[in-house]
């Protein structure tokens, strides 16, 4: 069954946390014990499919496994992902191998989780007998919407409505959710930030009014943000499915303990990994990789998250994060699961935009917890000397944490770093930094010359990007957008 991080709701189970998304009184559902995982279900060349199924029969109790085995199958084959084994594992020097994550069809590690979501989502809905037509209200800060876009698009019962920051995403971002097609599917930019967005989709999550009339029109609201378990759970999968190669190869030993360094921004990629810590998987260290917005990094640091400060657009966008939501599930567990805690806590947030943890709380976090930002100019460095020792070129948030396992080496273990987006979703700044002399006036120009340089084909997502057409361009200011996602609403093709 799953709980409520702040206690104000009884227990359910999988299909209904992942039906609601999160708490309707606010709050995050977890898991209210660990499942162990034994090694035998993920070492000894076992599939990544064959994985997963492991991990999900483990996790979503009340699905049976003929639904389970149908999810898996509709997600993870060779139609929807480019690598044969979904993830990549691919070696970085004799102590650091990284994890490409991005090999789904929008390009970015979000693909993992939101190619399944939506069938794990209709399948909650049957479950619980629910006809109500769901609205999928996601904010991003760019790789989030145009992975939950082509996952949910023409998805039976659902409509999508993406909200990102106008002008705060890049260009090949911007036009990958704008060229998106579908009936059911509406991209909105936000005259303001991610949080800006992220806090307009909380707070019409939390209106009663709102909600009382959708009910009568027939419709709920859920979510694809990583708040919603549908969307965390699977990300638990790679976490095992990375260690099971590695001893596969002889990098490791089984039963060795391995790190990994996630480049962090919402805190739900790393939650994952520490999932997969809790399910008996042997993590050493769970390196929290933060760009020059350090709310994390400081947090970590000084036991006090502080939201109070400048916000900053940098050359990991998706990283671009004051308020990390999934950190809530990570501290109700530290904290021995104390509601009343949680509550307090993330009240203090709410009133001043701070709070600071306590001793016990703290020891419990750097028990598990390394962290570290990296900032811009070593992102770029990063990006050339990975390229220029190994030929290896990754994307800027995967730099990040590159950059970051070099200098946190706590406890002596093997890393597995994160990969997140392909280096062509973030071309123009890529090759920037592997070549200064490069003219990157044009993006497009910049995916042709990085797949010269880098000797590897295009990222199938990024293909003829250029010459598709323009299906979304509304922009509105934050206070527009109940009205928005009213309007709308009214004019999808909603099939009820
Ligand atoms: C979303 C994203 C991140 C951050 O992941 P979280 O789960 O929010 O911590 C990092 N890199 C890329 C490329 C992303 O799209």
């Amino acid at each position: 069954m799953y709980v409520s991080t702040r206690g104000n709701h009884p227990p359910v189970t999988a299909s209904q946390a992942i039906s609601l998304g999160m708490v309707p009184q606010g709050g995050l559902f977890v898991p209210e014990a660990y499942p162990t995982i034994s090694p035998d279900t993920y070492i000894g060349n076992k599939s990544y499919q064959d994985i997963a199924h492991t991990i999900f029969t483990s996790l979503l109790t009340d699905y049976v496994d003929e639904e389970i085995h149908r999810c898996i199958d509709r997600s993870y084959n060779n139609t929807t992902f480019d690598a044969p084994a979904v993830i990549n594992l691919v070696e970085l020097d004799d102590s650091r191998q990284i994890m490409e994550l991005w090999h789904g069809p929008t390009a970015a590690f979000k693909d993992v989780a939101l190619q399944i979501m939506p069938h794990l989502l209709s399948c909650a809905k049957r479950k619980t007998g629910n006809k109500l037509h769901t609205v999928i209200l996601v904010a991003t800060s760019g790789d989030t919407g145009k992975a939950a876009l082509e996952g949910f698009k023409d998805a039976e019962g659902i409509s999508i409505i993406v909200f990102y920051p106008h002008e705060g995403v890049s260009e090949i971002q911007r036009l990958q959710m704008a060229t998106t097609d579908g009936a059911n599917t509406a991209v909105v930019a936000v005259r303001g930030n991610f949080d800006d967005c992220q806090t307009g989709v909380k707070e019409l999550f939390a209106d009663p009014i709102l909600r009382l009339q959708m009910r009568g029109e027939g419709i709920e609201f859920s979510s694809a943000n990583s708040i919603n378990w549908g969307r965390l759970s699977p990300q638990i999968v790679y976490y095992f499915a990375s260690y099971g190669t590695a001893v596969d190869r002889g990098i490791v030993t089984q039963g060795e303990l391995v790190n990994f360094c996630v480049p962090t921004g919402n805190f739900g990629n790393i939650l994952a990994g520490y999932y997969a810590k809790k399910m008996g998987l042997p993590v050493g260290k769970l390196i929290c990789a933060s760009n020059k917005n350090r709310v994390l990094a400081d947090f970590f640091a000084t036991g006090t998250y502080d939201r109070n400060r400048e916000f900053y657009r940098t050359n990991s966008p998706s990283m671009d994060i004051l308020i990390s939501s999934n950190l809530e599930r990570f501290l109700f567990d530290v904290c021995g699961r104390d509601a009343g805690q949680v509550n307090k806590w993330y009240h203090d947030l709410g009133t001043s935009g701070r709070f600071t943890v306590d001793d016990k709380t703290r020891k419990a976090i750097d028990d598990v917890i390394a962290s570290g930002w990296i900032d811009e100019n070593e992102v770029l460095s990063t990006i050339q000397k990975v390229y220029n020792e190994k030929k290896y070129v990754s994307d800027t948030h995967t730099a990040v944490a590159i950059a970051l396992s070099r200098s946190v080496e706590p406890n002596g273990c093997k890393t597995i770093i994160a990969s997140t987006a392909s280096p062509f979703k973030f071309s123009r700044d890529v090759l920037a930094a592997i070549d200064a002399d490069s003219d990157t006036s044009n993006e497009f120009d910049c995916i042709r010359q990085l797949a010269e340089k880098s000797e590897r084909p295009v990222h199938g997502a990024l293909k003829e990007l250029g010459s598709r057409e323009i299906l979304h361009n509304r922009v509105i200011d934050i206070e527009q957008m109940r009205e928005t996602v009213k309007d709308i609403i009214d004019k999808l093709a909603i099939s009820r």
